[in-house]
């Protein structure tokens, strides 16, 4: 019998292994130049545990050092209109929501810095982000107002001083989430009016809905409503609110250091994952029965995103299940192989060389823009989100 993992939020031994993904590959966004790069990609075990105090569900097994945040990660999700318009509405509400016009934000992994522009377009006065992904090329504007270093956030920065810190969609990739809590606990002595707004993936959809496509390597951590408020408090923050956001794909957290005068929102209830496995198995198996279906019926398929849920989809519905495309709107993706998988990401436009009678939609937020999109370039196949 091996040790039950230590939970990295609440430090707890009582943890239960609830679902074995076997191996899958260690990165799903990063840009891969030929076929048999992308087949021999490395690959680590994906052991997903549950806690029995908090709730957290993590992997287990996950090793920190195999995962590649470099200049050839590609995150961004800036060319869907419909995110953008998410973005830069988060923005503004965060500008007005903690009065931050003319202040100073600091940003842990901030991709490629996007949301620091947004966050200077809507009011805030300068900003400083970390990010070892960084792309001076793409840096989001020249007037000095937005600085990013090509680096990790870590203790040694923990003596730089800001008004507010943000960190959205990097939490969840975080092997050890209460250091860098604690770092930012330090951060904040001594200014009682600093805020932190964090956004990850909500966990409880994903277990509510079996979500299989969310389930990947690069995601080490599996936050609920109740484990990352328990983070936060526990870390020393009072958690000010806590808001389903994206359609109910993301939880946004605003915390401030804990203090006299500051309401608390109440703390969310842990959430049940004894069926989580059950409901992820039937999932996959009831999609490999349609794409199944699909091929017996002579109908091809594409995907539709080239990012980390088509890795982690087509990767759990196996080899047997092989779209005539996959599609990224990102200039970037296109021409680059998946990981683990060797299929090759194209333009929209190759779709009208080989027109698929069904097209899965790796969000379903996305679906009216990629109708639009398809209508534009005469085809009409049927649409499906996982
Ligand atoms: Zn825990």
């Amino acid at each position: 019998m091996t040790e039950p993992a230590r939970c990295p939020v609440c430090l707890g031994g009582r943890t239960t292994l609830v679902l074995d993904l076997g191996e899958v590959p260690v990165n799903s966004c990063v840009q891969i130049d030929d076929r048999a790069a992308a087949l021999a990609f490395p690959r680590g075990r994906l052991e997903l545990a549950a806690c029995a105090d908090c709730g957290h569900l993590f992997n287990a097994a996950f090793a920190p050092e195999r995962v590649e945040y470099s200049a050839r990660y590609e995150e961004t999700q800036s060319h869907s209109p419909t995110f953008r318009a998410f973005h830069a509405a988060l923005a503004a509400d965060l500008v007005e929501r903690h009065r931050l016009r003319g202040r100073r934000v600091l940003e842990i992994g901030c991709g490629k810095g996007e949301f620091l522009g947004l966050l200077i377009d809507a009011g805030v006065g300068a900003c400083l982000g970390f990010d070892p992904g960084f792309d001076p090329a793409r840096a989001p504007r020249a007037d000095g107002r937005v600085e990013v270093r090509r680096a990790f956030y870590g203790p040694e920065q923990a003596g730089l001083a800001a008004d507010f810190f943000v960190c959205k969609m990097t939490l969840e990739h975080v092997h050890a989430p209460r250091a860098l809590l604690d770092t930012l606990r330090r951060a904040c002595a001594g200014r009682a009016g600093t805020g932190l707004f964090f956004l990850v993936p909500d966990a409880g959809r994903i277990v509510a809905e079996g979500a299989f496509e969310d389930v990947y390597y690069e995601h080490c951590g599996y936050f609920t409503r109740a484990s990352l408020a328990g983070l936060f408090t526990r870390a020393g923050f009072t958690v000010t609110g806590l808001d389903s956001l994206y359609g109910g794909q993301y939880l946004g957290l605003h915390a401030c250091p804990a203090g006299a005068g500051v309401v608390a929102t109440p703390a969310p209830a842990p959430l049940d994952v004894a069926a989580f496995a059950d409901r992820l198995r039937e999932r996959v198996a009831g999609w490999r029965g349609r794409v199944a279906d699909w091929t017996a019926a002579g109908q091809s398929w594409a995907v539709w995103g080239g990012g980390s849920k088509a890795v982690a989809f087509l990767g759990a519905l196996g080899r047997l299940a092989t779209p005539v495309a996959v599609v990224d709107i990102n200039p970037r993706r296109q021409g680059a192989w998946l990981p683990g998988l060797g299929l090759p990401v194209v333009a929209p436009a190759a779709l009208t060389r080989m027109p698929p009678a069904h097209v899965v939609v790796m969000n379903a937020l996305y679906r009216e823009e990629v109708a639009a999109t398809l209508a534009g370039l005469g085809l009409a196949p049927a649409l499906h989100a996982p």
